[in-house]
This record gives structure tokens, C-alpha cells and sequence, in this order.
């Protein structure tokens, strides 16, 4: 008996955007068809959860034999929920640390998304029901063990270097390997040690947030966090830092540890966001999943992302103490591109401030309040009213946990795939590092487009 085989990928979402990661890999061998699929993510952007999540799955949840995230970004994991409630049953596989997170990121989504919802009049994507149910039945998958779906294909996690516990997915079908990089780090990386380049890839589906700009070196932006923090201890103001929960609180702490400890004048710090607090303890949790330098630390007993003057607050009352604490003093409170969170309060009271410095540590999604801010907005809305912004604005672009244009080449580079699809960025970056790799590398490129079936 003949039996015919066949290899497709569905760029559902996350193709020409930076968000909403999820891409469905079809094979089909006889009548048999296996379907996995790569993240599941909330598309982002103006709002934390745009309507565009509210829409049916472009194929059957239910026909879904396992999904396999890369990290616990809620643009990877965050509609998930959804996909549980309109009838997945199949089999959920992440790192240690992913699963850790999963659940927190999930609650903390739902959060944020049904305030949203609640100001916009219209439903959020899912219920508390839904993100207990999804996050009841993850498994653990080490780097680098291979786990079978079906009889057709295996699948094979790498470290991706991005945040804790974050991989890159290898699926062997019929002897072809196809790579989705998931979020990739910078070479070296800040906290978690370097991303793997994983061997004989057919096919490397790369996402390209940064593909079209280049960070400043880490260590220009440990100088200007430095340079941030003693010129608010002259100008007696507040420093506020918007926070991403994940990775990018951690390397702040980290860095204002190590400022404090050696000879830094210490500053009071709160830590506005329980989410962050918690986080942070996944970090200590899993020292295994960290830059060995920090796991040294952590064993002579200094804890890297805690200091005498960091202030964690725990409730609403003790964010209010963060605001009346006399200044200088440094906030640090989530969400990262102010789409909602307690920074938003904090913005609305200190932004109008001249002695007031806003520091941006990470991507900014178009439509944002923290776009609006970086791209220098004098006046801004927050919860209804309108604030005028005298802050500074300064952008720390050197934390950034993704790879840009230098990192991204030098990935390609070293793993030598036959083709490139170039996904998960705004349509100009994936462009931009789509030609630069055809030109200067001659490896073949796309730019696929979402709800793009490619069969290979
Ligand atoms: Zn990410």
C-alpha cells in the first residue's frame, strides 16, 4: 500500500505583528493526520487584548493533538484559555519554568483584559473557569528530550536564552526539521544563559521583533540606569520604570543589587506589582534555568534580585505608601507599555512632574500609552483624564531580552537553514531582516502572511 505523506504550517496569528504567537503544524501520513501547535498567544497592541482575540480559530481546537509553548509571555501563552474553552483536549508541554509561570501569567492577563473589557463594553476573552481548567494539565518538558505526537512527528525543545525557562521548538516530521524560535535572546544574554543552535534545520520559522534596529550594548545601558538614578537623587524626583513582570524586573533588580552593593548610594525602591514579586520567585526557584555568574551569587547566599532599600508591596494601601514615601525614590510597577496596572496611577500623579524620570526598558507596542509616551506626547490620557507630561522620557534599549538585526544574522548564520520565514514583528522589521538575509547571507526568505497555509 502506498502511503503518502504530507507537511504543512498555518501561520494562524503572529505573522507581520509582534504578537499573538500561534502556529499550527500539520502531517499527514495514510489517512492519518497529527496536528501540533507552537504557542498560543494574545494579540497586542492599543489595547492589552485587542478584539481580534474575541474571533474563532481559523481550524478545529478540538482536532488539535498537542500545543507546546515557548515562554510564558502572555503574547505566547495568553489566549490559551480560549482555545481550551472552545474544546482543545489535547496534550500541553513546557519547560519547568514555563509551567511555573503559566498560571500566574494567565490570572494576571485575565485581570488586565476584563478591566479592558469593562472600560470598552464588550466581553473579555475568557473566564477564571477557563484559566483554571487550561493550566491543570500542563506536562513538563526538559530541553533538549524528545516527546512523540502521533506516529509522524517529534518535537525537541532549546534553550532560546530570551527569560527564564524560554525554548525554541524543533519538529522532526518525515525527515524534515522545521524550527520555530519562539522569542530568541541576545548573544550574550543578561540573566539566562545563551541560546542554543540547535542542528540540521531544514526550515527556521524566526521571529524578527527588533529585525530592523540594533540594541545599545548591555553595558551603555548599566552606565545610563546608573546615570538615571543619580540624577534623580540630585533633582530629588521620582524615577518611574514600567515594568514587564518577566525578565525585565529581574535584570533592573539585578543591576540596582549590584549598583547598591558596590558603592552605589542606596535609593528607596518599591516594587509596585505583585505579578513581578512573584515572578521573581520562579527565579529563585529554578537558579538551574540561570547565567551561571547569578547562580554563584546565589549560592555565597546573595539573593541578585533583593537588596536593604527594596520596598515589595504586597496590597493596594502599601502602593499607596509607595506615592507618599518622600522622594528621591525609584517605582517600579507593571504593565511594561502601561495598558493598565498600578503604574498608571503613578504615571497620572508624577508624569506632570519636571523632577520626574520615565524610563523605558522594553518594546512599546504601536497604539500603546507607552508609545504615545516615548514618542514624546505632551499630553496623554490615563483612566479618563487627561495628564500633561513635563517628565524626561529616556528608553533603555541594552535590557531588551529580544536578539536585534546583528543577533538575529549571526542565528541565521550559525544554524543554516535551507529557508528562512521571517514572523512575529511588524511587517518593516520582518521585511528588513528578510532582505538583509537573502543578501547578505543567500539564504532564501519569506515573509508569510497570517492565515497563510505553507505546505512543504
Ligand atoms: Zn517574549
Amino acid at each position: 500500500m502506498e502511503t503518502t505523506q504530507s507537511l504543512s504550517v498555518t501561520f494562524a496569528r503572529g505573522a507581520r505583528r509582534v504578537t499573538g504567537s500561534n502556529f499550527l503544524v500539520e502531517a499527514k501520513e495514510g489517512g492519518t493526520t497529527t496536528r501540533i501547535l507552537i504557542d498560543c498567544g494574545l494579540a497586542q497592541g492599543e489595547r492589552f487584548s485587542e478584539s481580534v482575540n474575541a474571533e474563532k480559530f481559523s481550524y478545529d481546537p478540538a482536532s488539535v493533538d498537542a500545543i507546546f509553548f515557548t515562554h510564558a509571555h502572555a503574547d505566547h501563552i495568553g489566549l490559551f484559555p480560549k482555545l481550551v474553552k472552545d474544546g482543545f483536549r489535547g496534550t500541553e508541554y513546557a519547560t519547568a519554568p514555563t509551567r511555573a509561570l503559566l498560571a500566574q501569567m494567565l490570572e494576571d492577563s485575565l485581570h488586565i483584559a476584563a478591566d479592558e473589557a469593562r472600560r470598552n463594553h464588550d466581553a473579555p476573552p475568557y473566564s477564571a473557569e477557563d484559566v483554571a481548567h487550561a493550566v491543570s494539565l500542563m506536562r513538563e518538558l526538559p530541553y533538549h528530550e524528545t516527546v512523540r505526537v502521533g506516529s509522524a512527528l517529534s518535537v525537541t525543545l532549546y534553550n532560546a536564552g530570551h527569560i527564564i525557562g524560554s525554548a525554541s521548538a524543533a519538529i522532526d516530521a518525515f525527515g524534515t526539521r522545521l524550527l520555530f524560535t519562539g522569542d530568541l535572546g541576545r548573544s550574550p544574554a543578561v540573566i539566562v544563559p545563551d541560546r542554543e543552535y540547535p542542528e540540521k534545520v531544514d526550515y527556521l520559522f524566526m521571529e524578527s521583533v527588533y529585525g530592523d534596529r540594533v540594541h545599545e550594548p548591555i553595558a551603555e545601558s548599566v552606565d545610563m540606569l546608573r546615570s538615571v538614578v543619580e540624577d534623580t537623587r540630585r533633582s530629588g524626583g521620582v524615577l518611574l520604570i514600567p515594568a514587564f513582570s518577566l525578565e525585565r524586573t529581574q535584570i533592573i533588580l539585578s543591576n540596582l543589587d549590584q549598583m547598591f552593593s558596590k558603592g552605589g548610594k542606596p535609593m528607596p525602591v518599591f516594587l509596585d506589582s505583585p505579578l513581578a514579586a512573584k515572578v521573581t520567585a520562579v527565579y529563585e526557584q529554578y537558579p538551574e534555568f540561570l547565567r551561571e555568574d547569578i547562580r554563584a551569587r546565589m549560592q555565597k547566599g546573595d539573593d541578585p534580585f533583593s537588596f536593604p532599600t527594596l520596598r515589595v508591596t504586597k496590597n493596594v494601601s502599601e502602593s499607596h505608601e509607595a506615592d507618599q514615601a518622600p522622594a528621591p525614590k525609584i517605582i517600579i510597577a507593571g504593565s511594561g507599555m502601561s495598558h493598565g496596572g498600578r503604574i498608571m496611577a503613578h504615571e497620572a500623579r508624577y508624569l506632570p512632574e519636571r523632577s520626574t524620570t520615565i524610563l523605558l526598558t522594553g518594546y512599546q507596542a504601536a497604539g500603546s500609552l507607552g508609545r504615545r509616551i516615548q514618542d514624546g506626547a505632551k499630553e496623554v490620557t490615563i483612566n479618563g483624564a487627561s495628564v500633561s507630561v513635563r517628565a524626561a522620557v529616556k528608553t533603555l534599549g541594552g535590557f531588551s531580552a529580544h536578539a536585534d538585526r546583528d543577533d538575529l544574522m549571526s542565528y541565521v548564520e550559525a544554524v543554516k537553514p535551507k529557508k528562512v520565514f521571517v514572523i512575529l514583528g511588524e511587517t518593516q522589521s520582518s521585511a528588513f531582516i528578510a532582505q538583509r538575509i537573502q543578501g547578505f547571507l543567500g539564504i532564501p526568505t519569506d515573509v508569510p502572511r497570517e492565515g497563510e497555509t505553507l505546505s512543504l
